[in-house]
């Protein structure tokens, strides 16, 4: 049966990339009717947060995804957080030395750091350990010990051979042992193990049947599956993701943009639309189909649809995704979510008044088409909230026109607010606009424009006449005669 997991060592907010490896991991267990597990690698006490996992467990239930097994709903393969583990990881690698498999080094960090340093010096470069300590009799290890002497357990690479790990998407990858760098520690002085031992110990206990990763773990894969053997166990099988690049073929960063989820979501992505994007990174159903739910996901999700190939995430076309899901929400819905960015922009009072709330209902059919990311919602309906509006006096003149011609449209406009406002209908209005361009020998734009920009202090505003009539005749009136100037 098919048994995955998310082993994050979480040490800051959760990635996108990490959200991917778990997203795959869940939606290949869903598929398949397997569990998904999630087990925390702290093994790095150093670098661990609680607050970190807090933000896995907060991203998880944004996206309405639950483990099966995990820290905080147990299960019978427990304890998933690592440190609690450490007993288990002794025991394991005290069998490793007891089978000639591994072997305790009692080199001094001076000495490593010497050897680094030699090694260095030499046109080789670093190759890592020299193997000092793997050829100490038994007796005189025992001796050392008992003196007391502090020492760690390392892991013996074959000297010769090959090792193959064998990869569902990218077949199988075969490494020479002697390319492996020389005997792993497995064990550290404090007696907490390091990723490798940890995992493999643990991907074996828990029964995991499939590890899907990110592609930069497939340098310790030959390492991975030497341990198996050592152990004489089955290795699962081996599914590395394609890595995620931002547009220029690096590994996305924080110089692409966003790259933690709760930034995500502080900005209004909904989570459907995420997870949706997030699916297509390294996945694709038939190679066209883009919109998937969760619930087609969980169904529908192959992993041997999976590519090689980078996959490049694409912040516009998360936008662009975005804007399909808000459109398809109920109004409703859409008002709930914009409230607290209008908050925070302090455009309306909290809790929202009934007055705001009127206004707002009556705005959202119209900022529905425009809004790409919650966070637009203050820039787009900011004008109906303001009392006055404050804005570049530059930004009066649009594109095309100059400052004379600008006030030329506004003094045309004004006598004619009274009938757009008395007719009840959008086209009456914005009819009347266009006889008004060509009286004036204007583009409809030229004069749409200056209105817009006077009345909502942007560009990029919903539909004009349906903003005039939510803004109401007399603020209309009095921003376009603010205008001109
Ligand atoms: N703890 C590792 C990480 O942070 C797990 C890698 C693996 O899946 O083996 O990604």
């Amino acid at each position: 049966s098919v048994r995955v997991r998310y082993a994050p060592s979480p040490t800051g907010l959760q990635h996108i990339g990490g959200l991917r490896t778990a997203l795959f991991n869940y939606f290949f267990a869903r598929s398949q009717g397997g569990r998904f597990i999630l087990r925390v690698e702290d093994t790095d006490q150093e670098r661990f947060t609680p607050e970190a996992l807090e933000d896995i467990y907060r991203t998880f239930d944004w996206l309405g995804i639950q483990e099966d097994e995990g820290p905080r709903n147990g299960g019978s393969y427990g304890p998933y957080i690592q440190s609690e583990r450490k007993g288990l990881y002794q025991q394991y690698a005290q069998q490793l030395i007891d089978t000639g498999c591994a072997y305790h080094c009692f080199c001094t960090s001076e000495r490593l750091e010497q050897l680094r340093h030699e090694q260095t010096q030499t046109k080789q470069g670093a190759q890592g350990y020299d193997r000092h300590c793997r050829s100490l009799s038994p007796q005189m290890v025992q001796e050392r010990l008992e003196r007391g002497e502090t020492s760690v357990i390392r892991f013996k690479i074959p000297l010769e051979g090959d090792t193959i790990v064998e990869d569902l998407v990218l077949g199988p990858v075969r490494r020479k042992n002697e390319d492996i760098s020389p005997d792993p520690v497995l064990l550290k002085s404090d007696g907490f193990p390091t990723y490798h031992l940890a995992n493999v110990v643990d991907d074996h206990l828990m029964g995991i049947s499939h590890i899907l990763r990110a592609q930069e773990w497939i340098p310790s894969g030959p390492l991975h599956v030497l341990l198996y053997n050592a152990f004489g166990w089955e290795p699962p099988v081996y599914v590395h993701l394609p890595m995620v690049m931002g547009k220029d073929g690096q590994k996305l960063s924080k110089r692409h943009g966003s790259t933690a989820v709760a930034e995500f979501r502080r900005l209004g992505y909904l989570p459907e639309a995420l997870m949706n994007y997030i699916s297509l990174l390294g996945w694709s159903l038939d190679d066209s189909r883009e919109f998937f739910s969760r619930q087609d996901l969980e169904a529908l999700f192959d992993i041997t649809r999976i590519n090689k190939s980078p996959a490049v995430f694409d912040y516009k076309k998360l936008e662009w995704f975005n804007g399909q899901y808000i459109r398809e929400l109920d109004g409703e819905s859409l008002e709930r979510m914009v409230i607290p960015y209008l908050q925070e922009a302090c455009l309306v009072e909290d809790p929202i008044s009934e007055g705001e709330k009127t206004i707002l209902h009556g705005a959202i059919p119209l900022a529905q088409e425009r809004l790409r990311l919650l966070s637009d919602a203050p820039d787009v309906l900011g004008f109906l909230f303001r009392d006055e509006l404050s804005f570049d006096p530059l930004m009066l003149v649009p594109k095309g026109l100059d400052a004379a011609q600008t006030k030329e449209v506004l003094e045309a406009v004004q006598p004619k607010l009274e009938s757009i406002f008395s007719g009840e209908g959008t086209e009456e209005g914005e009819d009347l606009l266009h006889r008004l361009a060509e009286d004036l020998g204007k583009k409809v734009g030229q004069v749409m424009m200056p209105i817009r920009i006077a009345v909502t202090g942007t560009k990029a505003s919903p539909p004009l006449i349906p903003s005039l009539h939510l803004l109401g005749q007399k603020k209309t009136e009095e921003r376009i005669a603010r205008a001109i100037i």
